[in-house]
This record gives structure tokens, C-alpha cells and sequence, in this order.
């Protein structure tokens, strides 16, 4: 896609995004556009920044770490969105702002001892799994979410956000506003002054800013289908 459609799609979004807050009596920039950037190129992300797009997430911290040195010379705010494995964490924390998929004590304890000094607290989310397939990462029982939360509230370089979430897949819009009032729900029971929901992708977004969501991560809708990436196969 060349670069003067791509600032177009991304200004698509965002008037969809706007029309969707209003729709649903949100605010206005009440919702943040996450650009997933996985498996574009440094280029792209580039021209992305340069009309104006500031937060991007990437799955797999391979791929990022060489766009991200690409990208230095801009203030882009990257997100982590992609499984987390322990020998892992340590780049993490030195390179993003934000990781979304943290469901598990060890985890957060090593990103919390590993985030240096000279950087502000790295926020989190924890990884909620409503459908509870077995497949998916996240937790779901409140007793585990309860005790997580204590223990990320505890450690002073990660700063809790919110809840994340990746439901699967439905064309229903009844069933994906269904999934995400129930993580809103949940939010608002267990500590109501976590202030995101990172909820909703291209086929579900506008369902997730009726319900609460204040990220929406989008890749397809933005750059289009995917191309069938190997490197993860
Ligand atoms: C790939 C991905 C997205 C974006 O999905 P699209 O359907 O392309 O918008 C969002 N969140 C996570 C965690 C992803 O892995």
C-alpha cells in the first residue's frame, strides 16, 4: 500500500472510531487507536507516525526489536501484545511502554526487576481469557485475578492499567458486545479505578467501544489481510 493510502485508511479509522464514540455516548478521544504493526515493515509504521500516529504493538519481540531501532529517531509508544515468554522479559522491559499480556506472578515480577531505572513504570494489563479456551493465554477465575492484581500493585517499576482481552472469533455483534460487557463487568466489580480496556480488533472493534473499550488494537483494518508470516510458523 503506498503511503498517501495509508494515512487515508488511518483517517477511515479514526472518523469510524469518533462516530462510534458518539454513537454510543462515549466521549470523544475517549478511545485510543493501537496500530498492530506485526509483520509490516519500518517503513510503513514511518508513515504511519508521520500523519500523525503515535501507539503501535507488535506480537513477537524478534520482529520488533530491529523496527524499533529503525525507529528510534521518533517518540512512537510501543505496546507489547504478543505471548511472553520468561527469557523475554528482559528486552521487553528495556523497549516498551506498555505490555498487555501479562497473566502470570513471575512474569510481572521479572519485568518489574528488569525495567531500568532511567524509565518511567511500565504499564500493564493483565490477560483475561472470558471464554476460557484452553488454547488462549489469560486467567479468568476472580481469585487469580484478585491475586494478581495485589502483586502487580505491589511492585513499584509496573503501573497496572486494565484488563485485556482477545475473544474468539464471532460475526455476532450481539455475541461480541455480549464478551466485552462481560470484561467490563468484571472491571468495574473487581477495582474500578483501572482505566483501560484493551479490547476489540477489525471485526469487533466498533461492539468493543459500545462496551467500555478504551484501546482498540487494529491491524487488517488498517493495512489490509496479512500476508501468511512464516518467520512464527
Ligand atoms: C494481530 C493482533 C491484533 C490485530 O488483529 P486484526 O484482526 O488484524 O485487527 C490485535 N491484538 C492482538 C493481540 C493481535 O495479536
Amino acid at each position: 500500500m503506498n503511503s498517501n493510502n495509508l494515512c487515508h485508511h488511518l483517517k477511515a479509522i479514526h472518523q469510524n472510531i469518533l462516530t462510534a464514540e458518539n454513537q454510543f455516548g462515549r466521549s470523544p478521544n475517549s478511545v485510543t487507536l493501537l496500530v498492530v504493526s506485526k509483520t509490516q515493515t519500518s517503513e510503513s509504521i514511518r508513515t504511519l507516525w508521520t500523519c500523525g500516529q503515535t501507539a503501535f504493538g507488535e506480537n513477537y519481540l524478534q520482529e520488533a526489536l530491529p523496527k524499533m531501532i529503525a525507529l528510534q529517531d521518533t517518540q512512537i509508544v510501543w505496546h507489547f501484545i504478543g505471548p511472553i515468554q520468561h527469557n523475554k522479559t528482559r528486552k521487553i522491559a528495556e523497549h516498551f511502554s506498555w505490555v498487555h499480556t501479562v497473566d502470570k506472578a513471575s512474569i510481572a515480577q521479572r519485568l518489574n526487576d528488569q525495567r531500568p531505572a532511567h524509565l518511567p513504570p511500565l504499564n500493564i494489563c493483565i490477560q483475561i481469557n472470558i471464554s476460557q479456551e484452553n488454547t488462549k493465554s489469560g486467567i479468568f477465575s476472580q481469585t487469580e485475578i484478585m491475586h494478581l492484581i495485589q502483586i502487580i500493585q505491589q511492585l513499584p517499576r509496573l503501573k497496572l492499567r486494565g484488563f485485556m482481552i482477545i475473544p474468539e472469533y464471532t460475526a455476532d455483534i450481539a455475541k461480541q458486545r455480549q464478551i466485552f460487557s462481560t470484561l467490563r463487568n468484571l472491571r468495574d466489580h473487581i477495582n474500578n479505578t483501572l482505566d483501560t480496556l484493551s479490547m476489540g480488533m477489525s471485526n469487533d472493534y466498533i461492539a468493543a467501544i459500545a462496551e467500555g473499550a478504551t484501546i482498540v488494537r487494529l491491524g487488517t483494518a488498517l493495512f489490509g489481510a496479512r500476508m501468511i508470516n512464516t518467520q512464527h510458523q
